[in-house]
């Protein structure tokens, strides 16, 4: 066990040389086969990690989904590896619906600890090999939920062409082939929409709806009805506009970032360490925070700016903050779905009239930030 557990994530020092995914692979299944380890509730035997053995099962395909990206060493392909163990894990017949102790299931925590280029072809592995894209976690959250808000959380505007293809095109196949309801509530009443508002999602998302023969403006109403979230058309006119006018009022001028020189550490989903960035309207009600997991973990968070858009730091750090704009014990700035609501309307009218048609230059009509 302490073999699998230490080389499937990159073993450091734990052994002499760097095997290639097929050695590393080939171990295992001797593990499997000649030990009889249990490929399914591997962590019956682990008492590591603050968790009681057995408390929470855990399989090999999800200890190797989990630590994806976590050590990172250049001898090792991840996803090679993924795809190579993913095989073994059909053959040992895993459980593909196992859940960790966020409900989520092996093909939804591809996009919490993996970078979105690899999405596409693990998401795809899995869900042709039989697990389901349909399971919903302890928040009520649907894979649509998890890959739409990562996307935020990252936000990632340096995004090759082909990757943003493919991450639209996954999403509008877990819409059409695979039945996954982009209107889905969590707890909170928050659809995958929500989870969008950021520049770089809200994009790809609208061009996987399209593609999905979605009706967007439909759809943005289906869930005002249900949220009980209604704006008049003039209201929505008047917010759009001033959103063009903030656009070009302040271009040029408006790019800001909040620095870190604390940190070295990289965001696993994204490979990079910039902290937060200033957002005009529609957009400003959420940031992409870089968040301290633990000393050695750092991950993007798509979390609720403070009311005038500007930076909480109890995003980052709790209870750290000293603006006094959460009100009552809050620790963050929730807003309710009304107010989600106008935002989703004047980010589809930004979308459907040309203003982000890309990640590059969504960011910067968003966050007034040029490449380069
Ligand atoms: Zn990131
Ligand atoms: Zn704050």
């Amino acid at each position: 066990v302490c073999f699998i557990e230490q080389t499937w994530p990159g073993a450091e020092d734990r052994i002499p040389t760097f095997p290639g995914a097929e050695d590393v692979l080939s171990m295992t299944r001797r593990l499997l086969d000649l030990c009889g380890m249990d490929s399914v509730r591997m962590n019956q035997f682990l008492t590591d990690d603050g968790f009681e053995a057995g408390e929470e099962p855990i399989s090999i395909l999800r200890l190797a989904l989990h630590n994806f990206g976590i050590l990172w060493d250049p001898w090792w392909d991840p996803l090679a590896a993924t795809k190579l163990l993913i095989n073994t894990a059909i053959q040992e017949g895993t459980d593909f619906e196992q859940r960790d102790l966020f409900g989520l299931t092996p093909v939804v925590s591809v996009t919490r600890n993996t970078e979105p280029r690899f999405w596409v072809s693990i998401v795809e592995k899995l869900l042709e090999a039989g697990a389901s894209p349909l399971q919903v976690d302890n928040d009520g959250c649907g894979i649509l939920h998890h890959i739409i808000r990562q996307l935020s959380a990252c936000n990632d505007h340096e995004m090759s062409e082909d990757i943003a293809e493919g991450l639209v095109n996954l999403i509008t196949n877990l819409i059409t082939r695979y039945s996954c309801d982009p209107l889905l509530s969590d707890l909170a009443g928050e659809t995958p929409f929500d989870e969008a508002l950021a520049p770089v999602a809200w994009g790809l998302w609208c061009r996987a709806l399209v593609l999905a023969n979605r009706n967007i403006e439909e759809d943005l109403i289906a869930q005002d009805a249900r949220s009980r979230a209604w704006h008049s058309e003039s209201y929505l006119q008047s917010k759009y506009h001033r959103a063009l006018k903030l656009i070009h009022r302040d271009a040029g001028s408006f790019f800001y970032e909040q620095e870190d020189s604390e940190t070295s550490l990289r965001c696993p989903n994204c490979g990079k360490s910039n902290v937060w960035q200033l957002r005009r309207e529609p957009f400003n009600c959420f940031g992409s925070y870089l968040t301290k997991i633990n000393a050695e973990f750092v991950q993007h968070t798509y979390a609720y700016n403070h009311r005038d858009g500007s930076y909480c730091n109890n995003i980052r750090n709790p209870n750290t903050c000293k603006v006094k704009q959460h009100g009552g014990n809050k620790t963050y700035c929730k807003r309710s779905l009304s107010e989600l609501s106008w935002r989703k309307h004047v980010a589809y009218r930004l979308w459907r009239d040309g203003l982000l048609p890309n990640p590059s230059q969504a960011q910067l009509v968003v966050s007034g930030f040029a490449e380069g």
